[in-house]
Order: C-alpha cells, then sequence, then structure tokens
C-alpha cells in the first residue's frame, strides 16, 4: 500500500511514482527495470508535478530505454557456450544429457549443467532452471567461501557482525545497518573476484564504526583493506549478472 502522500500519473502509457517529501526540490529518478519515482516538495500541487514530468518527458524515455535493455542483458539465458563468472573466472557453459536430476557444478574452465535431455532446450521452463541452478551454484559458492571470510574481517577491522544474511540486489553489492549491526551482502558476489567478496565484508564491517563514507571510514578501509581501490573498480565495471530472484533493493551504490 503506497502512503497518501504518494501517486502515480500516467504520462503517455509511462506510469510515475510521485511522493510529496519534505525536501526543497523536485527529484525524478528511474530505477533498474524502468520505474520512474518523482519525489516533490510538500506544497507542489498535481497539476504542477504533472506539467514538470512531461518537461522531462523525453529525458525519462531514454533513461527508461536504458534501463530496460540492461535488465534484458542481464536477463541473458545460460545456454551452451556462454561465458558465467564464478569467483572473477570465466567458466564456460556446457549442457550435459545425464540423469534424472538437474544439477550444476564447476569443472575446470567450464560450468556444466547436467539432467533430462528437457532442461537443455528452450522452452521457458529449461531456461528458467537453468538459471536457478546457476543462481543456487553461487549461492553455494558463497555460502562456502563466507564464513571464513568473515571471521578474518571480523578480527581484522575489530567489529563483529551481529547478523550477515545473503541475498540477490539489483544495484547494490551489499549493505549494513550500524544501529542494528546487521550486514546484507549480495550472492552475486561469489562471480567476482575473491578480494571482492574481502573488500565488501570489511566496507560492511566499517560501517558499524564509521556510518559515513566520510574521510573517517575510508581511512579504515586503506588501514584494514589495502586492496579495496581495485576490488571496488572491478565490481563498478561488472554489475551483477543476476541469476537468482531479483530482490527489489533500493537504489545506490556500494552501500
Ligand atoms: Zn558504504
Amino acid at each position: 500500500m503506497r502512503p497518501d502522500d504518494s501517486y502515480v500519473l500516467r504520462l503517455d502509457g509511462i506510469s510515475i511514482e510521485v511522493t510529496r517529501k519534505r525536501v526543497r526540490n523536485v527529484n525524478l529518478r528511474v530505477r533498474a527495470g524502468g520505474e520512474v519515482r518523482m519525489s516533490v516538495p510538500l506544497r507542489t500541487s498535481r497539476a504542477a508535478a504533472e506539467a514538470c514530468a512531461r518537461a522531462h518527458l523525453a529525458w525519462i524515455r531514454e533513461r527508461r530505454a536504458e534501463a530496460i535493455a540492461r535488465e534484458e542483458r542481464l536477463a541473458t539465458d545460460v545456454s551452451a557456450g556462454e561465458l558465467v563468472s564464478v569467483w572473477g573466472r570465466p567458466r564456460t557453459v556446457r549442457l550435459r544429457a545425464d540423469g534424472e536430476t538437474p544439477s550444476c557444478a564447476l569443472e575446470g574452465a567450464e560450468l556444466v549443467l547436467s539432467g533430462p535431455s528437457w532442461l537443455l532446450g528452450d522452452a521457458s521452463r529449461a531456461v528458467g532452471a537453468r538459471r536457478v541452478l546457476v543462481a543456487d551454484l553461487l549461492a553455494s559458492e558463497l555460502a562456502l567461501r563466507l564464513p571464513e571470510v568473515l571471521s578474518a574481517c571480523e578480527s581484522e577491522v575489530g567489529r563483529c557482525a551481529s547478523a550477515v544474511s545473503t541475498r540477490w540486489m539489483r544495484t547494490r553489492w551489499g549493505s549494513c545497518t550500524p544501529r542494528t549491526g546487521r550486514i546484507r551482502l549480495n550472492v552475486a558476489l561469489a562471480e567476482r573476484s575473491p578480494s571482492c567478496l574481502v573488500t565488501v565484508v570489511t566496507h560492511e564491517l566499517c560501517h558499524l564504526a564509521e556510518p559515513s563514507h566520510g574521510p573517517a571510514f575510508y581511512s579504515l578501509m586503506d588501514a584494514h583493506c589495502p586492496g579495496w581501490r581495485a576490488a571496488q573498480a572491478e565490481l563498478d565495471a561488472n554489475p551483477p549478472q543476476m541469476f537468482g530472484p531479483t530482490a527489489k533493493s533500493a537504489p545506490g551504490s556500494a552501500g
């Protein structure tokens, strides 16, 4: 349910969710997947909000087209010969008709998906099942590696998370609630180099000491994770591939 201070404008087939907030300026955003959000000062009338959105319609259309194209690119099918990155190494997908139970395993430089012959076809059931297999493999890779990385990072930083959970996120690699000490990590970290996992875990633990991204935060990062800039550059250059169910996370960067 939307709060009372929100409403939806429809302009030329595009829905724009408008929220009245205690802000000074109008803020227009196009989120991953192409949703359009606009926040406006409390006193802004619906007509004024609509006029403003209409004035930016060309910009909205362009950003939506980009966001939707990106989403489609991320939703690439897992088919034979495609590359899937696991721990920073590209693995070539191989499909093998073998046995009754669908499975997915790393075999050297290959990611082998095997199972009954229906799994290897183009039907949407097969395509979906292959994505789930890859998502599950990445989730179990992360679950295997995380305990050791977490405990090493906690000793390094000198802070402990009260709880760490993993989930699929569209736009963030990790997030942290300093007040409760809870940390959330993107399962897609298993696609990137192991140093990226170390960097994101360290980043979130440093937030337990320093919630903002000010100079104090970055001197903690330099002290506890000297290679963080290279890992951050790798994360920034390669958005998550999103094989898993896409949680609707808030837009934003590293978290
Ligand atoms: Zn952060």
